[in-house]
């Protein structure tokens, strides 16, 4: 049986994926939207989020696709309404954010899911499964995407807390995270900052167990979302950011769901079994890389 469900913050993201895979969800109804400025044809609209709470209590659960810096007060008020949220990436801007955002789902009792839609891309699961008894011997992610083309005029990801690269990165560490049967760490980390930007637009990072990482948010022409894992003799390829898995050079099976549906399936399971989903292990690694890292400046950055 569909849900009501709120949208706040009707930007990139709730256009091109939340709102489709709500409208094809067999779990959910777009119940209402939240936004300065934007909303959704035929669905109620509001530009105050505390009126929305009050005035809807039918709608139990919201799903936030703001920024991550000004996601926290959202999601904070939502859960003390006693509302099951729905994060976007990264699921703050601060970890410790996070971990008392668990704290209030926990004692509120409600669902609080930090989801990484990486992870939802149909090669995923079969190269976590094949990895899964392996010893991984080495690793190498390339996530090198145009950032005029993906985020145009987005001022926010070069502010602090948005991340710069590793907004796209975190995606590509949030698919290493759930694959590798063992867990690795930062050891090095090259930032390249624009001289006229607070966050990097290219880093190099160097993990434990000989896992590699090279983005970059200039480059033109073709997109690269890939990574490769070794374990001995055996290879996995990750390509189209995690959508197609090859193992020893053949393409194998992925699963059905593109990935925001797939989340949005998580979720109402989530719910429905009053369930807690926050791993915050790609962003301990985004945190150490602005901690260890070099840094180096380069060319400023306009859009
Ligand atoms: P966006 O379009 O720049 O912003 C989303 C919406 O958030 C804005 O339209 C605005 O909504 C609201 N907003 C922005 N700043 C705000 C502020 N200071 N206070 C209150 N509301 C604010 O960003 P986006 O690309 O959708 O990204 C949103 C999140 O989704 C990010 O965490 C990003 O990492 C993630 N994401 C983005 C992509 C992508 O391709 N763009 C892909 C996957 C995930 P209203 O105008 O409606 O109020």
């Amino acid at each position: 049986m569909e849900q009501p469900i709120c949208l706040v913050g009707i930007g990139k993201i709730a256009v091109d994926q939340h709102v489709p895979a709500i409208a094809g969800s067999p779990d959910w109804t777009l119940a209402a939207t939240v936004s300065r400025a934007g909303s959704v044809p035929g669905v109620p609209s509001f530009d105050d989020f505390d009126a929305m709470l009050a005035e809807r209590a039918d709608i139990r659960t919201i799903s936030l696709c703001l920024p991550p810096v000004p996601r926290f007060d959202y999601a904070a008020k939502a859960i003390a309404a006693g509302r099951n949220v729905m994060l976007e990436k990264p699921p703050g801007a601060a970890l410790a954010q996070v971990h008392a955002l668990q704290a209030m789902a926990d004692e509120a009792g409600v669902t609080l899911y930090a989801t990484w839609h990486s992870r939802m891309a149909k090669g995923v699961a079969a190269a976590k499964a094949f990895l899964a008894e392996k010893d991984v011997t080495a690793a190498h992610i390339d996530w090198k995407e145009d950032v005029r083309r993906w985020h145009p005029n987005q001022e926010w990801v070069f502010e602090p807390g948005g991340m710069g690269v590793f907004d796209p990165g975190i995606n590509a560490l949030s698919i290493l995270t759930e694959i590798l049967p063992a867990p690795v760490h930062l050891k090095k980390a090259v930032l390249r900052f624009p001289e006229n930007r607070q966050t990097p637009i290219a880093a190099d990072l160097w993990f434990s167990g000989g896992v590699t990482a090279a983005f970059d948010w200039l480059k033109q022409g073709e997109q690269v979302w890939e990574m490769t894992i070794q374990a001995g003799d055996d290879q996995v390829r990750l390509l189209e950011g995690g959508n197609v898995c090859v193992i020893n050079g053949r393409a194998v099976d992925g699963t059905v769901l593109d990935e925001y549906p797939a989340l949005y399936h998580r979720m109402a399971r989530l719910v429905h079994d009053r369930a807690v989903d926050v791993d915050l292990a790609p962003m301990v690694h985004v945190a150490d890389a602005l901690t260890l890292g070099r840094r180096e400046i380069v060319a400023p950055f306009v859009f």
